[in-house]
């Protein structure tokens, strides 16, 4: 069970009116090789402050430049993989499946060190970074959660690439379709409820996946350098070429709602409102993010309240906690 804080931590929790705001009880490092430049790079997980939000540093620059909020204003390109940078240009690159485990286990506050500019790729899932938050143990804070609630329906799309946001009662819950001409992958829709039991059983391991046929161009555009087998899924028509096949039948539509989670993680808070993505991508669903946030009228940031399902804003979530503290 996901070991969260001790047992006077959580009374002091359960008996506050607010859901509390969540960092890492210790830092904690991995190393791992860069999925586009092909480079090791060291990363460590460090507790942080409330209100802080998720923040990455790159230690290989020095001064105040090397910090780089992970916020939606902050996106500067997500063609491929989403890629933040700061006011001095700096950037940090493939932050999108560590995004997505710490919203999706419910962490608000992290300062991400990296030794380079990409994050490491790990085995192309978000399963690795859960594993190194349960290691490094959950911390709850005394400062409320706040949310941002959706008011009215908000959607984009661009041809066949729709993703939308419409009011939900409580939660997020996210609703992806794909449709892709290779048979392996095919027709394949899934939904789910954002909580951190579902993140970690149903999303977190779903791999990143490419067609066969595009690897050659992303070589020559000098992309994809550190990719093989041991970090995605590769197809070739309706052929899996990983020796050991798939996690799940659908695992092309999880990690499609992975990265999902982790676009709209760069909200900066939880989001409780539904979502729905048809063939949608890393910038797509930014477009989406920048059409709801720009509009001060389609949503509200409030405090989380107990009980309302948001990653540990859950009753289950919070029974969770009770059970392993
Ligand atoms: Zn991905």
């Amino acid at each position: 069970m996901f070991v969260e804080k001790s047992q006077a931590e959580f009374k002091a929790g359960a008996t506050a009116a607010y859901v509390p705001q969540r960092t890492l009880k210790t830092s904690i490092s991995c190393t791992g090789v860069a999925l586009h430049t092909g480079a090791k790079v060291t990363m460590t997980l460090r507790p942080a402050e409330p209100d802080t939000g998720i923040v990455f540093r790159r230690t290989d620059i020095a001064g105040r430049g090397a910090e780089i909020p992970a916020r939606w204003d902050h996106v500067a390109d997500s063609r491929l993989c989403t890629v933040i940078a700061n006011a001095d240009g700096v950037t940090v690159a493939t932050i999108e499946h560590l995004m997505a485990a710490l919203a999706g286990m419910g962490i608000d506050n992290v300062v991400v060190e990296l030794n380079g500019p990409e994050v490491p790729v790990m085995d192309g899932s978000s399963a690795p970074f859960v594993f190194l938050i349960e290691c490094a143990g959950v911390l709850a804070q005394a400062a409320p959660r706040k949310a941002i609630r959706v008011l009215k329906p908000v959607s984009r799309s661009n041809g066949q690439t729709v993703a939308s946001f419409t009011p939900a009662h409580d939660g997020l819950t996210l609703d992806f379709e794909i449709d892709f001409a290779a048979k392996a992958i095919g027709r394949q829709r899934e939904a789910f409820l954002l909580t951190p039991a579902t993140f970690k059983a149903e999303i977190a391991r779903a791999r990143t996946f490419g067609m066969l046929e595009d690897i050659p161009r992303m070589r020559e555009a000098g992309l994809g350098l550190g990719g093989s087998l041991d970090n995605a899924v590769v197809v070739n028509g309706d052929q899996i070429l990983n020796e050991d096949g798939l996690r799940f039948d659908t695992e092309f539509v999880r990690h499609k709602i992975l990265d999902a989670v982790g676009d709209l993680a760069l909200a900066g808070h939880p989001i409780v409102g539904h979502y729905h993505g048809v063939r949608s991508s890393h910038a797509h669903n930014n477009v989406l993010l920048r059409a709801l946030l720009n509009d001060p009228a389609a949503w509200t940031l409030e405090p989380l309240r107990p009980g309302v399902h948001a990653p540990a804003g859950s009753a289950a979530a919070e029974a969770e906690q009770r059970l392993s503290a």
